[in-house]
């Protein structure tokens, strides 16, 4: 891996996702270096300038610029945002054949570049696209991390946040799974500052599991909901994909929930999934393998199996 003593980001595709996550990176000052790559060449020229403009504002400075693939050759982070977005009412994997085509060209340009860093994938299906991004690449497993489940995970901890009305920081629990309409709550390990919401459920009668299943709901349907109001989300991913960055360039061993390589783990192999992983400078450390009920481990194992169908045509040959 490069050994460089400035940070350097480089976005591909700087539509809704990837212009908010560079919004993010500057508001944050998560690295040294951003450059912005697209499709779109006056996009890509437009966002830099803009968000130059805003540096003087900045808790630090971020060199920002739009670029070609050759600046990939010096990044630590590669964030591919670029792709097809769902339209109303069309499911994530919908989209896999249009943005596998894309991915292919863009991981293709990105590795001739000499690019020796950790991949971070948004565009969706994530799951597949990482995947995707694991073959076309040939860079060590560990080294490609999709978004997975951190947005969902964001979106549950906001929502159980307000149903118990506790600060969402204080909030534990994770979304497992597809990021899409297989995924599933992990109730089994789920606590508010501590207690066990099965607990909390048991001491007040105001709190039921009614409730909760409904607010899952919610999560999982929350993209949905989104596009129908405003055609796309990306603020909430943004701020996620900021904090994937931010625990690789700081070395942090943060537990996020993202789509990572199993070989095994969770009773399944060969597929990037969304799980609890441990992030660093390494890019995934190692997998949390939490100990599920009998009925999440079903569930994540279906969840498993939709991935898989889709990757086996795509992927058997290679
Ligand atoms: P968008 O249409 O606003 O932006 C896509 C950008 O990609 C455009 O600027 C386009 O010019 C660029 N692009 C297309 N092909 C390219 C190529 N070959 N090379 C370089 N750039 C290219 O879409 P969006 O709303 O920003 O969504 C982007 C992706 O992120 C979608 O797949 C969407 O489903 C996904 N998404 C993921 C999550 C998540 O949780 N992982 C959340 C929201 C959206």
């Amino acid at each position: 891996m490069k050994q460089r003593n400035v940070n350097r980001v480089a976005l591909i595709g700087a539509g809704s996702v990837g212009s908010s996550y560079a919004f993010a990176l500057l508001n944050q000052s998560i690295t040294e270096e951003l450059v912005i790559i697209d499709l779109n060449e006056n996009k890509a020229m437009g966002d830099a300038m803009d968000l130059n403009h805003g540096k003087v504002f900045a808790p630090n400075p971020t060199k920002t610029w739009y670029g070609t693939y050759a600046d990939c050759k010096d990044a630590d982070v590669v964030c591919i945002c670029a792709g097809a977005n769902q339209k109303p009412g069309e499911t994530r994997l919908a989209l896999v054949e249009k943005n596998l085509r894309i991915f292919k060209g863009i991981v293709e340009e990105i590795m001739a570049s000499g690019f020796d860093g950790i991949f971070l994938i948004a565009t969706n299906p994530v799951d597949i696209l990482t995947y995707a991004t694991w073959k076309f690449s040939g860079l060590p497993k560990e080294r490609i991390i999709g978004s997975g489940t951190i947005l969902d995970t964001g979106r549950f901890r906001f929502m159980l946040g307000e149903y118990f009305d506790i600060a969402p920081a204080n909030v534990h629990a994770y979304i497992i799974g597809e990021h899409g309409d297989t995924e599933l709550p992990v109730w089994s390990h789920a606590d508010i500052g501590g207690v066990s919401i099965t607990e909390l459920i048991k001491r007040n009668p105001e709190y039921t599991m009614k409730d909760l299943d409904e607010l899952f709901i919610n999560v999982r349907d929350a993209a949905y909901q989104i596009i129908e109001k405003k055609g796309a989300t990306f603020y909430g991913i943004a701020m996620g994909l900021a904090r994937i960055t931010k625990a690789i360039l700081n070395n942090e061993n943060s537990v996020l929930t993202v789509s990572t390589y199993l070989e095994g783990e969770y009773g399944t192999e060969d597929v990037y999934i969304g799980v609890p992983a441990v992030v660093n400078r390494n890019g995934i450390r190692e997998i949390v393998e939490l100990t599920l009920s009998e009925q999440e481990r079903r569930q994540f194992k279906h969840s498993a199996d939709v991935l898989k169908e889709i990757l086996a045509p795509n992927f058997k040959e290679q």
